[in-house]
């Protein structure tokens, strides 16, 4: 067994299964009821709106003119998308990234609750935030796939907010979506907090991919929640480039402002 691997039957594992069974309970309550919004509680919402009007106007999105690299928002330029200088001085390992909406509030606290206090009843929310993108690009791959957790980090949290928004994004292509290829055989310290180069120590040899016919010679989306500095999803894609993926393009559902 894996040293940190909760067995199903122990109390602890017990407990917080509880906890989310709770949570999960509490959020397709939401999920039937949702009259309120979600950020500022104004209500009642009308039919089929998940976020009030004003909630909605707050979602920075994230526009051209970008990098064509790595979607770093350029706002000082007139100009088409375009490579960044860091982009020009080294290129990522994926094709492209990009992301929904600037991580900040309305879209940063939703992510939050989802992930960190299991609030799935935000999901309605934040798949209206990506409509704004609608009809949402990326439809072309030919496998989706999250950015996996570590069994035991998967376990404590109950879902892999990942997965979550991975269906979420691409909803009419879910048989694409890849969950048990590639894997995060070694528990790290979350990244929040560490500079670049302690996030790409932290997150070395992190992953792996099993099954690599699955993904041999196929155009890879890779899903994440939030893109900081891009060192998660670049070790994701040097994992899956080395496996035989002939290109990975990355989408978040968020983009912290540099
Ligand atoms: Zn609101
Ligand atoms: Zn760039």
């Amino acid at each position: 067994m894996v040293k940190d691997q909760v067995p199903v039957s122990h109390p602890v594992a017990m407990l917080s299964d509880l906890f989310f069974l709770q949570k999960w309970l509490k959020g397709i309550v939401d999920l039937l009821f949702p009259s309120l919004c979600p950020v500022c509680g104004t209500g009642l919402l009308p039919d089929g709106q998940t976020l009030c009007s004003l909630c909605l106007q707050d979602v920075s999105l994230i526009r051209s003119p970008c990098c064509t690299a790595c979607g770093r928002e350029m706002i000082d330029s007139a100009a088409a998308d375009h490579l960044c200088g860091r982009c020009l001085r080294k290129s990522p390992p994926y094709s492209s990234a990009r992301a929904v909406a600037h991580y900040q509030e309305p879209v940063s606290g939703l992510l939050h609750r989802l992930k960190y206090q299991g609030e799935i009843s935000v999901l309605p929310a934040l798949r209206e935030i990506v409509g704004l993108l609608s009809p949402f690009p990326l439809q072309d791959s030919d496998r989706i796939v999250p950015v996996p957790l570590h069994l035991s980090r998967l376990r404590q949290r109950g879902f892999n907010q990942a997965l979550l928004l991975a269906n979420l994004l691409f909803p009419n292509r879910k048989d694409l979506i890849l969950v048990d290829s590639l894997i995060r055989v070694r528990h790290t310290i979350p990244q929040t907090g560490l500079d670049g180069g302690d996030r790409r120590k932290n997150l070395h040899q992190a992953f792996t991919v099993r099954f690599p016919e699955r993904v041999r010679r196929k155009n890879i989306v890779l899903v994440d929640d939030v893109f900081t500095t891009g060192t998660t999803v670049s070790e994701c894609s040097k994992m899956l480039l080395r496996a035989g993926a002939a290109e990975v393009r990355v989408v978040t559902l968020a983009r912290v402002r540099e």
